[in-house]
């Protein structure tokens, strides 16, 4: 074990009624299969809203990048390598895992982050096999990049991909950072013809989409059908759903065309369709996308040398870890992009 690493150190800890104090808690020791690594960033989510507001004993963070700097016997990685870290903690063996449906995981043994301490302290244990390398080039908050932004929006991407083979347009629902990200996977994955339309009642959301090449549809002013005439559309090919809210999922599903599909990103709310209109006649679908296979990383991380300064671009804030507490108050007023917390 490296001398340079402390026995404990200061966490935040998430107590609840949207607050964060800081916690002493040990720094373990990697076992056998397990890396430990010193977190650089991590970058806030939408779904650590249930943490920040009620509480967890758990420490956060599932979007983290760091460096490896204690390795437990059987592994491979040595220390100093830097990487991302995979929030699901996948088998590897199981029927899904075998089949690389890694987010499918039938004997996950936990979700960094969720049960499992996860990036917003300094250090993070994890298996090794949700370790994925990413080279010195890019800093730890770019690093992030690779999983929420890039996993999740272009696993949706493939989701659409999976359902139609012909997509002119897209309609997302919601312009967080899962929304752009969706958006910036859609015009790297599908290309930039792809006509690819944001919802939301957030004009600093809408004028970053609009900035990442999207067209904006402010649903605090307009329905959703009167947006997409706006931008001279009738219909969308294909909708996908950051925004967890029912009147978002069925008004963007009514405003599909025949043969397209609503992917569900965003968690939340339900959906009422009525078989017939909705669904048999037009052979419509809505269809689930849960985060990210492991093995999308490596297109992603080429993906990300590519087109660096256009996905950079979502990374609208960052912090130190001191200030932890005001960045959360600033994510879930709305008025970001992807805020990271570097450490
Ligand atoms: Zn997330
Ligand atoms: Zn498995």
């Amino acid at each position: 074990m490296n001398k340079c690493i402390p026995t404990e150190c200061r966490v935040p800890g998430f107590v609840g009624n949207k607050q964060i104090e800081f916690v002493d808690k040990k720094v373990p020791l990697p076992g056998p299969g397990e890396l430990l690594l010193q977190v650089h960033a991590n970058a806030l989510c939408g779904s650590e809203k249930p943490q920040f507001w009620e509480g967890t004993p758990v420490t956060p963070g599932h979007e983290a990048a760091g460096i490896v700097v204690a390795a437990g016997s059987g592994t491979h990685t040595p220390a100093g390598t830097p990487g991302v870290v995979f929030l699901m903690d996948f088998c590897g063996e199981c029927r899904s895992c075998r089949l690389g449906f890694t987010n499918q995981c039938l004997q996950k043994r936990g979700d960094m982050g969720f049960n499992r301490d996860g990036g917003y302290g300094q250090y993070e244990l994890i298996h090794e096999n949700i370790f994925f390398p990413v080279p010195e080039e890019f800093s730890a908050s770019e690093a992030t990049l690779l999983l929420d932004i890039m996993g999740t929006g272009g696993h949706s991407i493939e989701r659409c991909r999976l359902m139609r083979p012909d997509i002119e347009s897209l309609l997302i629902l919601g312009a967080g950072p899962i929304g752009l990200g969706v958006l910036a996977m859609a015009k790297i994955i599908l290309g930039k013809q792809v006509k690819v339309f944001l919802t939301d009642m957030v004009p600093y959301r809408l004028k970053l989409a609009e900035q990442l090449g999207g067209l904006p549809i402010n649903v605090s002013k307009n329905t959703i059908l009167a947006g997409l005439k706006s931008h001279n559309a009738d219909a969308a090919d294909m909708a996908v759903d950051t925004s967890g809210k029912q009147i978002a999922r069925e008004e963007g599903h009514r405003a599909l065309a025949q043969r397209g599909s609503l992917i569900c990103v965003g968690h939340g709310e339900g959906i009422s369709l009525k078989i017939s209109p909705d669904i048999i006649a037009p052979e419509r679908s809505v269809v689930g996308s849960e985060y990210f296979r492991y093995d999308e990383l490596p297109a992603n991380l080429r993906w990300l040398k590519q087109h660096r300064s256009y996905l950079n671009q979502i990374i609208t804030h960052r912090f130190g870890v001191d200030e932890i507490q005001k960045s959360f108050e600033l994510f879930f007023g709305g008025e970001t992009g992807k805020v990271i917390i570097e450490q």
